[in-house]
């Protein structure tokens, strides 16, 4: 961590949610003062509250409460967006699009207020859909999001959104970084409601599988569709390896583990964590995304010589054991995260 970072004001806006509250502590542990955390929902629904960090609760598709969320920033991370699981981007694409709004006012305020490095939160759904037909998928390297066919709604948005941290250095000479996340996983994340991802969904079926005493679990897709998964603590790394990488400015680059596993593997690793073994039900109907994703890490490993490297049943372990204890604080009638 440079003086100038120290000295200087970190914004991170979606620090509400998963990745933004964790990037929050990420920075707090690691000894920086001044963070201003920013987020649309009420502080009490916050997943991470981080003492000593100035929290203001402003609707960031409104560009004067970007600049109030930027006054005198010198890094911002825009963590905001609307998004969810494959249930919800396959559901509200407007919704997702509409995340354009966010990243569009910030960046602009983050410019106006002079800050020197802009981060974006960018994703894998980024990546042309027609490279990802086959569950035995090639891994995807930077280049394959052109020629473009994103993911409807959310994919384009995030595609558009990356095309605005180019040209603000091209044109007004602000350091971005573009970091493309393919899904994260882990503790102080979405765990139920409609919007969690795959492995905290799968972990709350095997725990309530087992709470209930019921011998099934129910799949969206045939089980065999492909992903990679990267752990929490692996995307506060990178974000902050990228953001500082004189290499990466205006450079999109991949953020994933290449630990490329089917969902049937992800519900065993899942199963061998809760100790059980259940029949499983295959939803043939339900949003299943593209039939394989992983991504490739050359680039990553190139320019920062480090990768996503936490195995995912090291950190799927840690991820059930909070899930657990949430489902258990819920039913207990305590309050709990999402
Ligand atoms: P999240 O839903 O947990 O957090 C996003 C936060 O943004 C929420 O707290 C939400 O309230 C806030 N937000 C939404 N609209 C807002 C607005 N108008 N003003 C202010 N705050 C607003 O999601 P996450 O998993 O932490 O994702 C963070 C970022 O990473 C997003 O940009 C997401 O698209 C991207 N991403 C996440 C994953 C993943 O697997 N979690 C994968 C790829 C990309």
């Amino acid at each position: 961590m440079s003086d100038t970072q120290k000295a200087g004001l970190i914004v991170v806006a979606g620090a509400g949610g998963f990745i933004g509250g964790a990037l929050v502590k990420y920075f707090a542990d690691r000894g920086l003062t001044r963070i201003r955390a920013v987020d649309k929902k009420p502080l009490p629904e916050w997943y991470q509250r981080v003492p000593n960090v100035e929290c203001l609760c402003l609707d960031l598709s409104d560009e004067a409460n970007c600049r109030r969320a930027c006054e005198n920033a010198t890094e911002v991370y825009n963590l905001a967006a609307d998004m969810g699981g494959m249930g919800f981007i396959e559901r509200f694409r407007i919704e997702c699009l509409r995340s354009v709004l966010i990243n569009t006012h910030m960046i602009e305020a983050a410019c106006r207020a002079g800050a020197q490095r802009y981060f974006f939160s960018s994703s894998a759904c980024v990546y042309n859909t027609e490279l990802q037909e086959d569950p035995d998928v090639r891994a995807l390297k930077e280049s394959d999001a052109y020629p473009a066919m994103a993911e409807r709604g959310y994919g384009w948005e995030k595609l558009f959104s990356e095309m605005f941290c180019q040209e603000y250095w091209h044109e007004r000479g602000m350091q971005t970084a573009i970091g493309r996340f393919h899904n994260v996983y882990g503790p102080f994340g979405t765990w139920d409601g409609g919007r969690e991802k795959a492995p905290a969904a799968i972990c709350r079926k095997v725990i309530e599988a087992k709470d209930r005493g019921c011998d099934s679990i129910e799949i969206w897709g045939d089980g065999k569709q492909t992903r990679s998964f990267m752990y929490i603590d692996d995307c506060t790394r990178g974000v902050d390896l990228i953001m500082h990488s004189d290499d990466l400015i205006a450079t999109p680059i991949n953020l994933g583990s290449g630990e490329l596993v089917s969902i049937n593997q992800l519900v065993s690793v899942a199963e061998e964590i809760g100790g059980v073994k259940l029949r499983r039900e295959y939803r043939l109907d339900a949003p299943q995304g593209v039939a394989g994703r992983n991504s490739d890490n050359a680039m990553i490993k190139q320019i920062l010589g480090w990768e996503p490297d936490t195995p995912l049943g090291e950190g799927l372990a840690k991820t059930y054991a909070w899930i657990e204890r949430q489902y258990l604080d819920r039913k207990a009638g305590k309050r709990t995260v999402s």
